[in-house]
């Protein structure tokens, strides 16, 4: 039997175990892992090498595809083994998947002592500490419309670039996406802490702060909107680029777009998830737009903002998509002509709109060949953009040595493309100004401008 908890007395004593979290999933996951680092680390527990050095193993996990949460029951059923060999350790599942599935995943796997949902990680350390003495697995994953852990401390891992989560949830509930449903409603952080997040990151080193949310862009907080909110981080000093993601192709006035226009060391990058060319299918999908919408969008973006690139996210074979729908999309990505994106099947997730009222009815080969078409197409166009991009200048924020050839640096371009350079007098964290010499459908290779 599982207990319901909801407690949140005092910690038990827990001082110095060792806790490994693998994270899988989106960036908001990477920084849920920082924040549960965090609040473990401020009642004694400190971060283990592997699993196999852990008192406490957590899967933090993702519940967007099936395959996701395949992949996570096969990193179970070897944990299981693992908790045989050593009956002390703690075994939890966090995240998407655990509130998603609830009790559901104890069906599957009985040995798993947590299962902690996303806005239950303030409870972690007292969750933990009575894991270590109750028979039973442990349900936490009520949801809180209030939890944005504006006032915990993350431990970020250390680098050139770091998460801020700005925003938790999301309230669009479009019609295929359980998001909303394992990550509860829309909040924000108010802009005073993400300020002084950004700050405390700049004064740590971070060069480059990504601001999180499921829909970013729909921030608000207290009179707040989200053009507020980009002029107020890029006022902080000490930061070379700021980012953002996912944003929503609905929030971009030209208020907005005139606002990105005026930081100048945002990154030149906007992704616009599009999902559909087929006004039909975004009408069934609830996007709140149409293709002839979201082509005003591209044209206001690129006649805004030239030379930003343009990424996207695609889905193929969505219920009742016919030839034509589909036809519809890859009209749209010759049209658009994308910098690169993110292409998906279809996959029905229970408890969604589309799964309650929507027969998944096209076929798997169907799908898969939509797919490869629409992978094909767009591969095609990013080599030709790459390939236009030689000869012009970039700035690149240096991130390291090359993993292949340490003869090599690599970092990214302001619009977001991975750019290798030769070895020379810059470190990580510089922003290097180069001229793009050569490119392939995924990178570009530049050489610095001699001072
Ligand atoms: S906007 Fe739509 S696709 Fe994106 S997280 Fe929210 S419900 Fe999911």
């Amino acid at each position: 039997m599982a207990l319901e908890t909801t407690q949140t007395e005092e910690p038990a004593v827990t001082s110095g175990r060792a806790v490994f979290i693998e994270t899988y999933g989106c960036q908001m996951n990477e920084a849920d892992t920082e924040l549960m680092h965090g609040l473990l680390r401020k009642q004694g527990y400190f971060v283990a090498e592997s699993a196999d050095d852990a008192d406490v193993v957590l899967l933090n996990t993702c519940a967007v595809r099936e395959r996701a949460e395949e992949r996570i029951y096969g990193r179970l059923g070897w944990l299981k083994s693992m908790k045989e060999a050593r009956p002390g350790l703690v075994l939890g599942v966090t995240g998407c998947m655990a509130e998603r599935l609830r009790e559901g995943l104890l069906e599957r796997a009985p040995y798993v002592d947590l299962v902690i949902g996303p806005d239950a990680y303030r409870r972690l350390p007292d969750l933990l500490g009575r894991a270590q003495v109750e028979q039973d697995a442990l349900i936490d994953v009520r949801l809180d419309r209030e939890e944005t852990y504006a006032d915990a401390e993350l431990d970020r891992v250390p680098g050139i670039s770091g998460w801020l989560t700005v925003q938790r949830g999301c309230d669009k509930f479009c019609t295929f996406c359980i998001v909303p449903f394992v990550r509860g409603r829309e909040r924000s952080l108010p802009p005073e802490e993400v300020v002084a997040q950004a700050q405390a990151m700049a004064a740590e080193g971070f060069r480059e702060v990504t601001l999180l949310g499921q829909t970013v862009s729909s921030y608000y907080e207290r009179g707040h909107d989200f053009a507020d909110l980009l002029t107020r981080v890029h006022a902080v000093e000490g930061l070379a680029r700021i980012r953002f993601t996912s944003p929503y192709p609905n929030d971009f006035s030209n208020r907005l777009l005139d606002t990105l226009a005026s930081l100048p060391r945002l990154g030149r990058h906007l992704h616009l998830p599009v999902q559909s060319g087929s006004t039909r299918i975004l009408r069934d999908m609830r996007r709140g737009y149409t293709a002839d919408a979201y082509y005003d969008l591209i044209d206001r973006t690129r006649a805004r903002l030239p030379g930003w690139a343009l990424t996207t996210d695609i889905i193929v074979g969505y219920p009742g998509e016919t030839d034509e729908d589909f036809e519809a999309t890859m009209e749209l990505v010759r049209r658009v002509r994308f910098d690169a994106a993110f292409m998906f099947r279809y996959s029905e997730r229970e408890g969604t709109l589309a799964a309650r009222k929507r027969p998944d009815d096209v076929p798997d080969d169907v799908k898969r060949e939509r797919l490869q078409a629409v992978i094909a197409l767009q591969e095609s166009i990013s080599k030709a953009r790459n390939e236009a991009m030689v000869g012009q200048d970039v700035e690149v924020l240096v991130a390291g040595t090359g993993r292949r050839n340490p003869e090599q640096m690599f970092g990214r371009s302001s619009c977001f493309r991975t750019t290798i350079l030769p070895l020379g007098p810059y470190q990580p964290g510089d922003v290097v100004p180069a001229r793009v010499v050569a490119s392939t459908s995924h990178t570009l290779f530049a050489e610095p401008h001699t001072p």
